[in-house]
C-alpha cells in the first residue's frame, strides 16, 4: 500500500522547487505589480534596478535609468537630506516613511514618501541600498482639503462642535471656544451636557432623539452654560453625521450666540411697553375733558334749543362724540395690552341689538342697511352686550366707511352647529388676500389706503379681542374692488 499522504508531498516538494528555479523571476513579477517605486542603487548612488511602478511615478523608462544617479530624481535643496540618508544606510540602518520631494522627469515635483533599506552581499557587507518610494499627491491633497476645511470651520464666528452617539465632544473650533469659554483641550472627550443647563438638559434627549431617527433639528432658540457658569442665548443647528455604509455616528451642532438679537428685541419689546403706557396715560388724561366739554355742550344744546346757533352747537356735538370715541378705543387698547379688559355677561336678543345698531345708522348713513331677519325670531345669547354692540358698530362703520360708492350693507345673523354667526357685508373697496389677516392686528391699517379712509386702525383689533374673549372668531372674506363680507362666530351661551 502507497502512503496516502505521498502523492500531496510530492506535489508539494514539486512546488517548493518550481520555486527555486523561478525566485527571480516571481520577485520581478512581484517588484513589477507594486503601485510603488522599487529602486535598488549602488551606495554611490547608482541606479541597479527600476520597476514598472517607478516609471509611473516618475515616467523615466527602466532603460533611461539604470546607471544612472539618483540625484536625477532629487531637487538640489533636497541634496543634504540624500546625504543623511545615505551615512544612515551605510551605517547599516534601514531609513523609514521619509516624507519628501521628488522630481518627475517632465520636471514636476511631487510628495512621495520613502522607505530605504540596506542591500548586504553574501558576507555581510552593505552593497547598496533598496528603494521604496510612494506617491503620496493624493493623500495630500485630502490633506490639504481638510486643513482648508478646518480653516473655514476655524474662521467661522458660529461654534462648530461635533460629539459622536454617546454624546461626547469629538471637535471643537475656535468659534466654540469664544463662545463658551472652554478650550479644545478642556472639551474633547468630555460629555456634552457640560454646556447645558440643568433645566434644559430634556431638550437634549429630544435632540438626540431627532438625530438618532436621522433628522435635522435647524435653528432651535435654547440657552447654553459657558465656562464661567453665565448662561447665553443661542440658535442651534444640528445634523446627524453618518459613515460611509450610512448608519449615524454622531452630529455636528452649528451654535450661535443671539445674545445681541436677543437684546435688541428685549429692547424693542421695552419700548413696545412704553409707547403702550404713554397710550395708556395719554388717553386718559385727554378723557377728562373731553368728558367736560360733552356735559357743557349738552347744557348748551338743551338751553339754545331756539337759538339760531344750534346747528353748530349739534355739530360740534357729533365731533365731540367722534374724538370721544377714538379715545374710548385707544384706552381699550391699553386695557387689553393690560389684560384688564373686563366682560359683563347677560342675556340678550342678538337680532335686537343688530336691529338697534342698524337703526341708529340708518339715520345718518347714506347707505341703504339691510337686516331682514323677522322680528319674532329672536336669537337669546348670554355675551357682554356692550362689547357686542362695539363690535357690530365697527363692523357697519368700517363696511360704510370703505364703501363709499356702495349703496348697501347687509348685515345676517344665524346660528351655525354650536355657533352664532353674525356677518357684515359691504360692496366696496375689499382686501388684498395678503392683508387680509394682518388688518386684525394692532394699528395695522391696508397699505396704499387713500387719505380720506381716515382711522387708526385699532377698531378690529379690538373687535377681534372682545370675540376671543367670548370664545369665537372674527373674520374676512373679501376681494379687492368688490367688497368685504366680515364676520364673527360666538357659542351663544347657556
Ligand atoms: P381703521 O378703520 O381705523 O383703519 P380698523 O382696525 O377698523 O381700523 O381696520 C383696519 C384696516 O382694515 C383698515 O384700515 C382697512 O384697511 C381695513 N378694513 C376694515 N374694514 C374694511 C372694509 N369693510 N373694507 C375694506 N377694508 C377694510
Amino acid at each position: 500500500m502507497t502512503d496516502p499522504r505521498s502523492q500531496p508531498e510530492n506535489k508539494r516538494i514539486a512546488s517548493i522547487k518550481w520555486q527555486l528555479e523561478n525566485r527571480q523571476a516571481i520577485l520581478a513579477a512581484i517588484v513589477d505589480s507594486s503601485e510603488d517605486a522599487i529602486i535598488s542603487k549602488t551606495l554611490q548612488g547608482y541606479i541597479t534596478t527600476w520597476n514598472v511602478g517607478a516609471t509611473r511615478i516618475f515616467g523615466y523608462t527602466q532603460e533611461e535609468m539604470i546607471g544612472k544617479h539618483i540625484s536625477k530624481l532629487i531637487p538640489e535643496r533636497y541634496m543634504p537630506e540624500e546625504e543623511y540618508i545615505i551615512a544612515r544606510i551605510a551605517g547599516g540602518h534601514k531609513v523609514e516613511h521619509i516624507e519628501t520631494i521628488r522630481r518627475t522627469r517632465n520636471g514636476r515635483e511631487i510628495p512621495v514618501s520613502l522607505t530605504i533599506s540596506p542591500i548586504k552581499d553574501g558576507e555581510g557587507n552593505i552593497i547598496g541600498a533598496s528603494k521604496i518610494a510612494r506617491d503620496i499627491s493624493a493623500q495630500r491633497d485630502a490633506i490639504g482639503r481638510q486643513t482648508l476645511l478646518a480653516a473655514i470651520i476655524d474662521s467661522s464666528g458660529d461654534a462648530i462642535i461635533s460629539k459622536n452617539r454617546e454624546g461626547i465632544i469629538t471637535s471643537w473650533n475656535l468659534g466654540a471656544q469664544k463662545i463658551f469659554g472652554y478650550s479644545q483641550e478642556e472639551v474633547l472627550g468630555k460629555h456634552i451636557t457640560l454646556l447645558i443647563p440643568e433645566s434644559f438638559r430634556a431638550e437634549e434627549e429630544y435632540i438626540i432623539g431627532c438625530i438618532l431617527r436621522g433628522d435635522r433639528v435647524d435653528h432651535f432658540q435654547t440657552v447654553r452654560l459657558t465656562k464661567t457658569g453665565d448662561e447665553v442665548p443661542v440658535s442651534i443647528t444640528v445634523s446627524p453625521i453618518m459613515d460611509k455604509m450610512g448608519n449615524i455616528i454622531g452630529a455636528s451642532k452649528i451654535v450661535r450666540d443671539i445674545s445681541s438679537l436677543v437684546s435688541e428685541t428685549q429692547e424693542l419689546q421695552k419700548l413696545n411697553e412704553a409707547k403702550d403706557e404713554f397710550i395708556g396715560i395719554a388717553s386718559h388724561e385727554l378723557k377728562t375733558p373731553l368728558t367736560s366739554i360733552k356735559a357743557y355742550m349738552q347744557v348748551l344744546e338743551r338751553k339754545l334749543s331756539d337759538n339760531p346757533i344750534m346747528p353748530f352747537i349739534g355739530k360740534t356735538l357729533q365731533q365731540v362724540n367722534k374724538l370721544s370715541v377714538l379715545i374710548d378705543d385707544l384706552l381699550d387698547v391699553s386695557k387689553i395690552q393690560a389684560g384688564r379688559m373686563q366682560l359683563a355677561y347677560t342675556h340678550f336678543d342678538i337680532n335686537h341689538l343688530i336691529r338697534e345698531v342698524t337703526e341708529a345708522f340708518a339715520q345718518m348713513d347714506k347707505h341703504e342697511i339691510v337686516f331682514d331677519t323677522p322680528m319674532d325670531t329672536p336669537i337669546i345669547i348670554n355675551a357682554d352686550r356692550q362689547r357686542i354692540e362695539q363690535v357690530l358698530i365697527n363692523m357697519v362703520s368700517n363696511a360704510s366707511k370703505y364703501s363709499p360708492n356702495g349703496s348697501r350693507i347687509i348685515i345676517k345673523s344665524r346660528i351655525e352647529g354650536l355657533h352664532l354667526v353674525v356677518s357684515v357685508q359691504d360692496f366696496g373697496i375689499g382686501i388684498d388676500a395678503a392683508e387680509q389677516q394682518k388688518i386684525f392686528t394692532r394699528f395695522y391699517r391696508a397699505e396704499g389706503l387713500a387719505p380720506m379712509y381716515s382711522g387708526l386702525g385699532i377698531g378690529l383689533y379690538i373687535s377681534a379681542e372682545i370675540i376671543a374673549r367670548h370664545h369665537g372668531q372674527m373674520y374676512v372674506d373679501s376681494e379687492l374692488g368688490k367688497g368685504s363680507v366680515f364676520s364673527f362666530k360666538i357659542p351663544p351661551g347657556k
